[in-house]
């Protein structure tokens, strides 16, 4: 075998809102086989990497490097050496003040093939989401980013004071908050007027954005104020005074909100990027686990002797991906379905059952099984075999009514939901430091896993403050038995509407 060298990709990984990587990035991490990160890179891009990827952190935070700058040359030397093509992950452009350069120099220096895959720097993206557009016609034909990170009283400096005070240009200082004071003292030294507008934009473009706005005479008190640390970018030059008009990232009417998501890790996405979109910084705490049963048997029964089934009818989206899991791997296809009538729960569930190619023969008005049995009453289903596939522990009262209108309901057990716990001191961390907003409950057994966690803590006391919100009546009811009262209770008992609900009674708090 020729012992071919790997390649290295020295990637900007954009300013932190994963949205902001480049098409060329994702590709690169898709197909590395090493992906080097360090601190600033957010951590859901790694999602992106192979399953047999070596991840490997060299973070970096203030000077606590995990690995020094050599060593991490070496590292991507040694594993290109050894045939891997290797991801090299940087926060914002790998090229302004990220050492991309010194890193290229590197790898060229020993023989190492390399390739740079430029990101949006947060020199220019933190102002952006902030409402400052870096350069203005009428405000600032030009822009220069400086690093704030040396001295500025050290003797052999680089720093153009004088040119920097003179110019009109906007000024974007990077690594700079603990210089702050230092550095507006030399631009006023230098003749910049002190009513110059400036800001500071911490964590931008991600859910904890926080920007301080001033003057060079007012900043760095405000910024003192605030408590504002790193990592954040300076701001300086007229541009500043339009983020009055311009501010739109933490406009957005949930910006801000740290809300918990009680949901399965794999039926969170849905609801996460729907209130992220909205401003909110999720928070996920996985109280529930889904499983296949324990014993598969019942399901697979029911599969073999489906011919004798006339209704199929599905309450959830597990029930819906198990059922159809089982089905496949005993090797049928949908048409042993065929001869089915469908009932589905929602128009989640209805979705789903479309995506396997099947359209749901009832769908009820409202989103529980009291209103699946209504449906079921314009419908004949005396002497009718029913199957129904769902969670161990589901409410029983779906399969009472439809028998009581004289169907044989046969329940099988097509999957478990069991209590995760994984998050425990995490969420009470969280919830002694007041740092929840809002929590999510989308089923009872969210609610109760949710209490049993917080075990024989002071759940009022702990919970006083924050605001609760419920999918619907029967999450609700499973609070209340648990002596807690939800806030909220979505009007339409789907994610949709437990979002429109927690959406319209922010919108009227602020009021
Ligand atoms: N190559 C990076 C900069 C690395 S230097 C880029 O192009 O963005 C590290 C400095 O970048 C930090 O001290 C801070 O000034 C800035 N920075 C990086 N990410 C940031 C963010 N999300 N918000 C504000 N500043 C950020």
């Amino acid at each position: 075998m020729i012992n071919k060298t790997g390649k290295v990709y020295l990637i900007g990984a954009g300013p932190g809102d994963p949205g902001l990587l480049t098409i060329k990035a994702k590709e690169c991490i898709e197909t590395a086989d090493v992906v080097v990160y360090d601190y600033l890179a957010s951590a859901v891009l790694l999602n992106y990497a192979k399953n047999n990827a070596q991840i490997i952190y060299v973070g970096k935070k203030g000077g606590d490097h995990t690995l020094t700058q050599d060593k991490i040359n070496l590292l991507l030397v040694d594993k290109a050496k050894q045939g891997f093509d290797v991801a090299r992950l940087k926060g914002g452009d790998p090229f302004v003040f990220g050492r991309g350069g010194e890193e290229a120099q590197m790898l060229l220096s020993h023989g190492v093939p390399y390739e740079v895959v430029p990101g949006v720097t947060s020199a220019i993206a933190a102002p952006a989401y902030a409402g400052i557009p870096v350069t203005h016609r009428d405000h600032a034909s030009f822009v220069s980013f400086i690093t704030g990170h040396e001295n500025p009283s050290k003797k052999d400096s680089s720093m153009q004071w004088d040119v920097y005070a003179k110019s009109n240009a906007t000024l974007v200082f990077l690594m700079g908050v603990k210089n702050l004071a230092n550095i507006v003292k030399n631009l006023i030294k230098h003749g910049k007027p002190s009513d110059t507008p400036a800001a500071l934009v911490r964590w931008g473009t991600t859910a904890r954005q926080e920007t301080v706005t001033g003057t060079l005479e007012t900043i760095v008190d405000r910024v003192r104020q605030a408590g504002l640390k790193s990592p954040a970018v300076i701001v300086i030059g007229h541009v500043v005074s339009l983020r009055n008009e311009l501010a739109w990232f933490d406009k957005r009417p949930l910006f801000g909100k740290r809300i918990v998501i009680t949901r399965a890790r794999a039926q969170a996405s849905g609801l996460v990027s729907k209130l992220s979109k909205l401003g909110a910084l999720c928070i996920e705490i996985p109280t529930i686990q889904i499983a296949p049963p324990k014993d598969t048997a019942p399901l697979k029964d029911a599969i073999k002797n489906i011919k004798k089934y006339e209704w199929l009818i599905f309450t959830s989206v597990n029930g819906i991906k198990f059922f159809f899991d089982t089905l496949f791997d005993m090797g049928h296809d949908v048409r042993v379905l065929g001869h089915l009538k469908f009932a589905c729960i929602g128009p989640v569930t209805k979705q789903r059952l479309k995506d396997y190619g099947i359209i749901s023969d009832i769908l009820p008005k409202t989103y529980r099984a009291e209103s699946v049995i209504d449906a079921f009453s314009s419908v004949q289903i005396k002497n009718k075999k029913v199957l129904l596939p769902r969670a161990r522990l589901a409410r029983t009262i779906l399969p009472e009514e439809l028998t009581k209108m004289g169907a044989m309901v046969d329940e099988v057990i097509a999957y478990e939901t069991k209590l995760n716990d994984e998050d425990k001191e995490y969420l009470i961390s969280l919830l002694e430091n007041n740092e929840i907003d809002a929590i999510t409950f989308t089923s009872s057994s969210t609610v109760s896993n949710f209490m049993s966690q917080l075990e024989t803590k002071n759940t009022k006391q702990l919970l006083k403050n924050i605001v609760l919100a419920s999918i619907g009546p029967i999450t609700s009811d499973t609070a209340r038995s648990l002596d807690i009262e939800p806030d909220i209770e979505a009007k339409e008992y789907t994610i949709q509407g437990l979002v429109t609900s927690l959406l319209a009674y922010y919108e009227s708090k602020s009021k």
